[in-house]
């Protein structure tokens, strides 16, 4: 099987490359945000804090993510319910850094994760892919971008879905998750020392789908 791993900070473009990348070479995507994120609307709508760790823990062995897909896009399930779209929510971005630090909770998806790297060819993004979760990828990137790049970038997607948003506050936003995300003890966000840094913030999605897909045939 052919793995690559992408990893990177939050808003610098990982779902939208590595959704081209697996569609342009025939292989499964796999956002492991998503899967993060649904275990904490689980805990969300449980209405447990992401302090209260040992809840936290519970609910996340207490429930089943599973990941589907519908014409190629990647669909995630909260014990069969379908949740792609209300994961999304910012409320609930910012909840799930907060429970990532858990390593009970990452151990769960992190198995996962392996598993259906072991039987697919796989485009996987995430924090901790080609560090943690695939050391062994064939391809490993680090996509970064500045984070009023990023936050420019967020504020456009939310702006276009006539969600009324201020950027100074969504780059707020993303600094906390940036620092929570690599100065966590568990699997914290770094770039691995196989893997090829891409810089996004002066480039468009085709030069970064380009860039990968070269590193691929190399
Ligand atoms: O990529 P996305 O923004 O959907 O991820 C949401 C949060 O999930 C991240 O901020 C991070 O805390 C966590 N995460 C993680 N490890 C991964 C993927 C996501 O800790 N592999």
């Amino acid at each position: 099987m052919y793995n690559i791993a992408i990893d990177g900070p939050a808003g610098a473009g990982k779902s939208t490359i590595a959704k081209i990348v697996a569609k342009e070479l025939g292989f499964i995507y796999v956002d492991t945000g998503a899967m993060y994120r649904t275990m904490a609307l689980a805990c969300y709508r449980a209405g447990i804090k992401a302090e209260e760790e040992e809840k936290v823990v519970e609910k996340c062995n207490a429930v089943e993510v599973t990941l589907g897909y519908e014409n190629g896009v990647q669909k995630v399930y909260l014990n069969g319910e379908d949740v792609s779209t209300e994961i999304r929510q910012e409320v609930i971005g910012n909840m799930t850094s907060a429970i990532a630090v858990y390593s009970p909770v990452r151990k769960i998806l992190v198995a996962m994760q392996q598993d259906l790297a072991k039987k697919n060819d796989v485009v996987m993004d995430g924090r901790d892919i080609g560090t943690a979760v695939l050391p062994d990828a064939d391809l490993k990137v680090y996509l970064t971008a500045s984070s009023r790049t990023r936050a420019d970038r967020r504020y456009k997607e939310l702006t276009e879905k006539g969600v009324e948003c201020n950027i100074d506050e969504i780059e707020a936003d993303i600094k906390d998750r940036d620092y929570r995300d690599m100065n966590r003890e568990v699997s914290p966000l770094v770039q691995a020392e196989d893997a090829v840094l891409v810089d996004s913030s002066d480039m468009d999605i085709n030069q970064v789908v380009e860039r990968i897909k070269e590193l691929v045939k190399r």
